[in-house]
């Protein structure tokens, strides 16, 4: 039985890691060497330099590529580093295509670093297919998507996008940033996707001691371009990261389910408060696009994002009153997060966007974790009560 056609949980304790063939130490050694001994010149094991090739770094790339159903994995230092790098693939007077609301940090980099490179990019709602073939040009070579995205969990149909791109030209390569799902709940490229790119600093790593990215993908050109750019660039992850990354992959499908049973419990709890004024989780019924996100994903991740009664007052009290739910930025921990993302992760979004894309006052982000369901949902409760009382006492005093 060859390795592909084991299950999910399998492949992430096994696909990369054979036990060392010299010691038998059941766990890989972790490869520190920045070089590697040649038995003459220009003869070596495969290895000759760090930034080149690592064999913690092979493995962990080995690793997540067959997670995501994909034949080959580059990884980089950042979820940042990864994008950078597969926009480098990209020359000159070349055009992309981005969802609108892509991440801040993709954003950024599309509209004020690759834009100085002579790389233009349009931001449309890529969901609607007219749009997307009246924006497709005779030099667009890039589609960005990620779905589903953030703050407010809207997704696109990922078949879909690349049946209408490569009916139009063939050539154009789609990228799906699927960071928010894992591969455990998503996997691109069993939908044509030609590159799909995860920051590891979230749920692949999953203990918030991370920061890395990966790119995978089935083309052989794309793959070796990319490692050309991976050893030229050299935004390498550190092998001790690889290490980390590698034994976080390893509890993945456990996590993800405890995070998604979480996310549930926490959604519908949360749709029925009388304190809350809207849920978006792609689980929940009420989600405009739950059928699609039945046939697309195999769940529906941890990523939620809540609006609640009454003004930022009330937010910031809510956010303070949280015991279990850390105030902080990023997300796919195994610990609670939550945000505002009004002023902290799409504060550099301009206002009347942000209206636009119904990022209030009142909407928080919550990355659910794998706590005790009950500790969580009772946490959110207490807070919201205190959040309400003083919207309360506020609205009294001005009376
Ligand atoms: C965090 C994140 C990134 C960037 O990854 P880093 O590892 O922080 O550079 C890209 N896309 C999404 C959706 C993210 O959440």
């Amino acid at each position: 039985m060859s390795e592909e056609n084991f299950g999910f949980a399998t492949r992430a304790i096994h696909v990369g890691q054979e036990p060392d063939p010299v010691t038998g130490a059941v766990i890989p050694a972790l490869s520190l060497a920045t070089t590697f001994k040649q038995s003459a010149a220009g003869v070596h094991t495969g290895f000759e330099y760090s930034r080149t090739g690592n064999p913690t770094r092979n493995g962990f790339e080995k690793a997540v590529a067959s997670l995501e159903c994909a034949k080959y994995g580059i990884a980089f230092s950042s979820g940042s580093a990864t994008t950078a790098a597969i926009i480098n693939l990209l020359k000159s007077g070349d055009h992309v295509i981005s969802i609108d609301d892509v991440y801040g940090g993709t954003n950024r980099f599309l509209s004020r670093v690759a834009n100085t490179q002579g790389i233009e990019t349009s931001f449309i709602d890529i969901s609607d297919s007219e749009l997307l073939k009246s924006t497709i040009k005779s030099n667009t070579k890039l589609i960005w998507i990620e779905t589903p995205t953030n703050p407010t969990m809207k997704m696109v149909d990922i078949e879909a996008i690349v049946k209408t791109v490569k009916s139009i030209n063939n050539e154009i390569i789609v990228v799906v940033d699927n960071t928010f799902m894992s591969p455990y709940f998503q996997n691109p490229i069993t939908f044509g996707a030609d590159i799909c790119v995860n920051s590891i600093s979230k749920y692949i790593n999953g203990h918030s001691d991370v920061i890395m990215g990966i790119a995978v993908t089935n083309n052989e050109k794309i793959n070796e371009r990319l490692h050309f750019i991976q050893n030229s660039v050299g935004a390498i992850p550190s092998p001790f990261d690889c290490y980390l990354a590698n034994r976080g992959v390893k509890t993945l499908a456990v996590r993800m389910r405890q995070h998604e049973k979480n996310a549930l419990a926490v959604a519908k709890f949360l749709e029925a408060h009388p304190l809350v004024e809207e849920v978006y989780y792609p689980g929940l019924e009420s989600h405009p696009q739950h059928e699609l996100a039945k046939k697309q994903m195999k769940g529906f991740g941890a990523m939620m994002s809540i609006r609640i009664k009454g003004n930022l007052d009330t937010s910031n009290k809510f956010l303070s009153s949280l015991k279990i739910f850390t105030l902080a930025e990023s997300l796919g921990g195994v610990e609670c997060l939550c945000e505002l993302p009004c002023v902290m992760t799409h504060a550099a979004v301009p206002p009347e966007q942000r209206a636009k894309l119904g990022i209030t006052d009142t909407l928080i982000r919550l990355s659910v974790g794998i706590e005790e369901t009950e500790d969580i949902i009772n946490d959110l409760d207490q807070a919201l009560k205190l959040a309400n009382e003083v919207s309360n006492k506020k609205r009294k005093m001005n009376h």
